[in-house]
């Protein structure tokens, strides 16, 4: 599963990050065109971290747009579906502004 995989290099990084002390809460940055559904993220992380160091840590997520800016007529447009076409005037010499992310924000930790 997509998320899943999501889940484990997420943990992977909070582990990492955390060392000996706990973490509570960790804020992640996913792209649009991650594709990943946040309900099935939650789902995932809790059943990754149950058990382990990391249960009890919440899962925040922030979802970032897919945009494209056109290098013919210069609009930006925010994708609905992953077709790299521009909105005003179908061409398809467009530029990636947002929507790949996948990242660590934050993450909240206290002394064990
Ligand atoms: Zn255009």
């Amino acid at each position: 599963m997509h998320e899943l995989s999501l889940c484990e290099a997420i943990a992977a990084t909070v582990s990492r990050h955390a060392g000996e002390r706990a973490a509570t809460c960790v804020v992640v940055r996913i792209g649009h065109l991650r594709q990943a559904v946040p309900a099935t993220l939650s789902f995932c992380w809790r059943m990754l971290t149950d058990g382990t160091d990391l249960a009890g840590c919440a899962l925040e997520i922030e979802q970032v747009p897919a945009v494209i800016r056109c290098r013919d007529c210069g609009t930006e447009s925010t994708l609905e579906v992953p077709l790299m076409l521009c909105s005003s005037c179908t061409s398809d010499d467009v530029e990636l502004l947002s929507g790949q992310e996948f990242l660590v924000a934050s993450v909240d930790l206290v002394e064990a």
